[in-house]
């Protein structure tokens, strides 16, 4: 298991992976691009290069960096559609200065287009992005059904997976998502990720968000809580970090906190944890 929580890129690559290292957590998060906006830091090579060294020597686990939540790939005006698909496409190759993480993002809402003709527009914006072959493993993060949002059943997971077609496209699993999404990961962890197992194959989960939840079971609702402190429970994340089918995954914590409280919660997973 790595360990890890959303940082901040302002100042950085590498001041992230100094950051991350000083709090406890080895691996991280960050988002490619203003998370509400569209707007990229200007890329700095000598930047990226110590990230990579430093990465490498204090054996961090892979990024799972987050796409901008405003990039939908399924958006029902073509033109938008059109510059999602394009700052999907950047950021594939902006990940090329870190080469062999994750790329996570959400899939897309459909805007009342319907579930099918958002999930082939996303397929069709994911297989022009991968074509230049990009040293990236994308990652469809789970969804919890708000709205009009694709994603919020491993079905459609799979449904995009099989549309694209490539082996660099795999799942990201949050647990405040898929709860409210109606998968219950409070009694039956286990039937859960039989379940992930037979739909879309464990071997595509590549990592997880771990977020307790403001709402309860199935409330379709996606408000993330600090860890123990919601509908999910401490007892919930000690069973995810010691199951045995989730041993060496990234776990980003998403959780409403600043350094000092993903400090702490690292801490409190790391003791968890059955060595
Ligand atoms: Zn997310
Ligand atoms: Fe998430
Ligand atoms: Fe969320």
């Amino acid at each position: 298991m790595y360990l890890g929580c959303h940082l901040s890129a302002s100042d950085g690559y590498f001041a992230m992976v100094e950051t991350a290292k000083s709090i406890g957590a080895d691996t991280f998060a960050f988002f490619t691009r203003n998370p509400r906006g569209s707007k990229a830091k200007k890329e700095d090579p000598a930047d990226s290069a110590k990230a990579v060294e430093a990465l490498r020597e204090y054996q961090f686990g892979p990024l799972v960096a987050h796409g901008a939540y405003t990039m939908n790939l399924c958006t029902k005006e073509p033109d938008a559609r059109e510059f999602a698909a394009q700052i999907l496409c950047d950021d594939l190759r902006r990940m090329s200065a870190l080469p062999g993480n994750f790329y996570n993002f959400h899939p897309g809402s459909h805007v009342g287009q319907g579930t099918e003709t958002g999930i082939s527009q996303i397929c069709d914006a994911l297989k022009l992005a991968l074509t230049p072959g990009y040293p990236v493993t994308v990652l469809l993060e789970t969804m919890a059904g708000k709205g009009s949002e694709v994603g919020g059943t491993f079905q459609e997971l799979k449904d995009i997976i099989d549309g694209v077609g490539s082996d660099d496209v795999g799942v990201c699993l949050d647990s405040c998502h898929i709860y409210d999404g109606g998968y219950d990961i409070v009694n039956d962890l286990d039937g859960v990720l039989a379940e992930f197992d037979r739909v879309i194959g464990l071997d595509k989960l590549k990592a997880l968000h771990l977020n307790d939840s403001k709402n309860p079971y199935g409330s379709h609702k996606d408000r993330h809580a600090c860890i123990g402190e919601g509908s999910l429970g401490v007892d919930t994340f000690r069973s995810i970090v010691n199951h045995p089918l989730l041993k060496g995954k990234p776990m980003i914590l998403e959780t409403p906190n600043e350094l000092p409280g993903y400090a702490a919660e690292i801490k409190l997973l790391r003791q968890m944890a059955q060595p």
